[in-house]
């Protein structure tokens, strides 16, 4: 007979980020961010201040990376900017790149910040309430453009995986989220952006399609 995976329920506490029940968590703290952002001399001026807090957190629910089964789990990011540009995550597409991702925003003001392999750029407001689609080979990244913590729920195939160095590899995703004068905030440009080459953008599409654990 199949033993079957036990059901559960995992409530999220809005305050903290943390989700009961979660199998694992992990935390990024400021001066792990390091490169990421456009305004290094800034980055150094937060660093004494800043270096040991944690910017953002995350707790799953991981119950297999099989095929076919879900990991989800929260994001809890705190408010912030080097210098213009708004604090984000690292960002990833999935080494499964053909693996879609849903986030729901549970509290906060955040975006989700795309770029296909090709170049393109794409914003979704993701507010309370707001269900955000990642499509299968969009790379991804949440950016905190409101003055409160940004949480979100985030749900995706258990055998997605994610592969960090496409960003890096490209100098930083095509687009910064920077702050206009007014509180709000702005695309621009990434000078440092390089596009990608036929190679790697095969082998972006020829990732396969089934049965490979991540
Ligand atoms: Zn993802």
């Amino acid at each position: 007979m199949t033993k079957l995976f036990e059901p559960i329920g995992c409530r999220v506490d809005l305050s903290t980020g943390a989700m009961g029940n979660a199998t694992g968590s992990y935390q990024k703290r400021f001066r792990d961010l390091d490169g990421l952002y456009e305004d290094a001399a800034a980055f150094e001026a937060m660093r004494g201040e800043w270096g040991d807090r944690i910017v953002y957190e995350v707790s799953e629910f991981r119950p297999r990376e099989a095929a076919g089964d879900l990991i989800f789990g929260v994001t809890r990011m705190l408010p912030g900017k080097v210098g213009d540009e708004y604090f984000m995550t690292r960002g990833h597409i999935h080494k499964q790149a053909d693996r879609p991702e849903i986030y729901y925003g549970q509290k906060g003001e955040g975006l989700m910040l795309m770029e296909s392999p090709e170049g393109e750029t794409r914003v979704v407001e993701v507010g309370e309430q707001t269900v955000c689609y990642v499509p299968p080979y969009w790379i991804h990244r949440s950016v905190n453009v409101g003055d409160s913590e940004l949480v979100m729920l985030f749900c995706y195939p258990a055998d997605s995986g994610q592969d960090y160095a496409i960003i890096a590899n490209a100098g930083g995703m095509r687009s910064r989220i920077v702050a206009t004068g007014d509180g709000g905030w702005k695309q621009v440009d990434n000078a440092r952006w390089q596009a990608r080459d036929a190679a790697t953008l095969a082998g972006i599409y020829a990732q396969p399609t089934t049965g490979k654990a991540a």
